[in-house]
């Protein structure tokens, strides 16, 4: 019986020495060739036209489908955010967005699961139970299919999609290890920002790596009995905990994070709130963002009024946190973790910490 040779689902993911086993090519520069075809987006072997004719041939009776996700659904806004929902190879669809902010920056918010087991309760990805793990190649093909809509180069990376990021830990940190390969994608990892709701030992493993990535941790409250009852991860791991783990992340190298404070109606607004809040932040070197909650439909929660979230600010200021704001801006993609499921219209709000300075620092 003949034994035939066992491919990956995609081709995206591997080095060029990597292509040149997986495929047998006979010559080494023809794996350096195919990787940076794959790098430009390039999805068939007829269109890598530096390669033999009898190779091309070959390659696509070996390999018709060289990557395996495609773009079944596409919305735009005014502002240029583009949501594209992703058909895996499986039937299985996930979401990711182009953001273009005020300063013209491109960035790929990225998925990393397919749903969310974390269950956090302002989230609709939350809603939604965890179906699987997405593979590298999966978030890295959502990277290209959003190169492709853009006008311009994206230039950064958030992993705010749907799911959480440090629960998938080993396909993330490989796919930002593409990302960042000097001779592919060639991302600086100030550019490529992780968040996550609080997954600790994910917060340990990226501090024993020393991923130089950008860290958003989702806090939402830092009163643990309220923390608790909006994310559950937060009876795994408590307040205390993520703290003794964001400190040592800090003091092995991990620089400046951002403390993601999505704003609730009557539940995380008020000065008890806020005096938890910088408690919690004391000692570390942090941003706050203060992101207003967007009305997502079925979830128990409002948008706090204009006034509440001065008030709050204020106080962050008499107190001396670093913090940032979040304006709604009509129909604009901002995107929080896992907030995807919203219909593009409502707005969503992804975020990471708006530090030009550290943009390029490895
Ligand atoms: S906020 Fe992030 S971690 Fe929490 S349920 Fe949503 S996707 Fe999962």
């Amino acid at each position: 019986m003949e034994n035939k040779k066992k491919l990956p689902l995609s081709l995206y993911g591997f080095s060029a020495e990597m292509l040149c086993v997986i495929l047998d090519l006979t010559k080494p520069f023809y794996g350096r060739q195919i990787y940076q075809w794959l790098i430009k987006g390039i999805t068939s072997f007829d269109q890598m036209t530096d390669l033999p004719k009898f190779e091309r041939q070959r390659l696509s009776e070996l390999m018709p489908n060289i990557s395996s996700s495609s773009v079944e659904t596409s919305e735009t806004d005014e502002t240029g955010a583009v949501k594209l929902g992703i058909k895996l190879y499986d039937g299985s669809i996930i979401e990711c967005v182009l953001l273009i902010d005020s300063k013209g920056r491109h960035t790929a918010c990225l998925s990393s699961q397919v749903g969310c087991a974390m269950g956090c309760t302002f989230c609709r990805t939350g809603t939604m139970g965890l179906s699987r793990n997405l593979t590298a190649e999966e978030i890295i093909e959502q990277y290209i299919h959003l190169c492709k809509v853009s006008e311009e180069p994206v230039t950064h990376i958030v992993f705010m999609g749907m799911g959480e990021p440090l629960a998938n830990i080993a396909p993330v940190t490989r796919a930002i290890r593409y990302f960042h390969e000097e001779n592919g994608f060639n991302i600086s990892l100030r550019r490529i920002t992780i968040s996550t709701c609080g997954v600790v030992p994910g917060i340990l493993k990226l501090a024993e790596q020393k991923l130089q990535v950008k860290l958003a941790v989702s806090l939402v409250s830092a009163d643990n009995p309220t923390r608790s009852k909006i994310m559950p991860v937060n009876t795994t791991w408590d307040l205390p905990e993520l703290k003794k783990a964001l400190l040592h992340y800090q003091r092995t190298g991990g620089k400046r994070f951002t403390l993601e404070y999505c704003m609730l109606r009557d539940v995380n607004t008020n000065e008890f709130a806020a005096k938890k809040l910088v408690a919690f932040a004391r000692e570390m070197d942090v941003v706050v963002n203060l992101i207003p909650w967007n009305p997502a439909e079925g979830l128990p929660y409002e948008t706090p009024s204009a006034h509440e979230i001065d008030a709050f600010a204020r106080y962050l200021e008499r107190m001396n946190i670093k913090y940032t704001r979040r304006y709604p801006r009509g129909r604009e993609i901002n995107g929080a973790c896992g907030q995807l499921a919203v219909p593009l219209n409502k707005g969503l709000e992804v975020d990471y910490y708006d530090d030009d300075d550290d943009d390029d620092e490895e």
